[in-house]
C-alpha cells in the first residue's frame, strides 16, 4: 500500500496559491557536467550519475537548502501533466543534499528542432559506462526563469515511491525533434511507455511564483 502525496501530479499552470517571487527557487544549472550512464534499478530506463560533485554539478536552492545535481534522466511520456497536457519527455534533474533531502527539477520537452546538447544524452544512454560532457543550460533552452516555476510536494515515481520530497516544474518547455524522441524509445533496455500515471492530487498545494 503506498501512502502519502505520491507523484506524478496534474500541475495545474497556475498553482493553487501564489507567493511572492523572492521564496521561488534558484536554479543555477552550471555549465558543464560530466555524467556516467547506468541502468537504472528498475531495469528500464538510464540515468546519468553525475561523477564528480565538486565539478560545477549545478544546484537548486530553495527554502535555505542548496540541492546538487546527483542524476538525471528521461520519462517518455511526461509523468506530470501541465493543465492535463502531457508532452512527449519529461526530464527529472534529481538534485540532493543528502539521501533525505532530495528535489527534482522536472522539465517538459516537445516536438522542436534538433537538441545537441540532449543528443549527447542519448548517446550516452546507448551504452552503460560511457562518460559524456553536457551543457544542461544549453539542453534546457528557453532556460528556467523563476517566474516559470511550480513547486510542491511529492515522491519518487518507481519503487519504493518514497514521499517528502521537493519537486520543482517549470512552464518553459524545452524541444526536441521527433527522431529522438523515436532514438530514446528505440534505446536498448529502455522500455517505454516509463511513465508512472498521474496520482491524487490530495488537497496538496502547488505554489506559483508572482
Ligand atoms: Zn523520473
Amino acid at each position: 500500500m503506498v501512502t502519502g502525496l505520491q507523484s506524478p501530479i496534474q500541475v495545474p499552470n497556475n498553482g493553487t496559491v501564489s507567493v511572492p517571487i523572492a521564496t521561488a527557487p534558484v536554479i543555477n544549472q552550471g555549465t558543464q557536467v560530466t555524467s556516467i550512464a547506468e541502468l537504472a534499478s528498475t531495469g528500464q530506463n538510464f540515468e546519468m550519475k553525475v561523477s564528480d560533485l565538486t565539478q560545477s554539478p549545478g544546484t537548486v536552492a530553495f527554502e535555505g537548502i542548496t540541492y546538487s545535481l546527483d542524476q538525471l534522466h528521461v520519462h517518455n511520456p511526461s509523468e506530470n501533466t501541465l493543465d492535463g497536457r502531457h508532452f512527449p519527455i519529461e526530464m527529472h534533474l534529481v538534485h540532493k543534499r543528502s539521501d533525505s533531502e532530495v528535489l527534482v527539477l522536472a522539465i517538459f520537452f516537445d516536438n522542436g528542432p534538433f537538441n545537441p546538447e540532449f543528443d549527447k544524452v542519448l548517446n550516452a544512454f546507448q551504452k552503460e559506462g560511457t562518460e559524456i560532457t553536457i551543457d544542461v543550460n544549453k539542453m534546457l533552452g528557453a532556460g528556467t526563469s523563476r517566474a516559470q516555476l511550480l513547486t510542491f510536494e511529492g515522491s519518487l515515481t518507481t519503487p519504493p515511491f518514497t514521499t517528502g520530497l521537493q519537486w520543482v516544474v517549470s512552464k518553459e518547455i524545452a524541444k526536441v525533434s521527433p527522431e529522438q524522441i523515436a532514438r530514446y524509445q528505440n534505446t536498448p533496455q529502455v522500455v517505454t511507455p516509463n511513465n508512472r500515471p498521474v496520482q491524487d492530487l490530495q488537497n496538496r498545494t502547488v505554489t506559483a511564483y508572482f
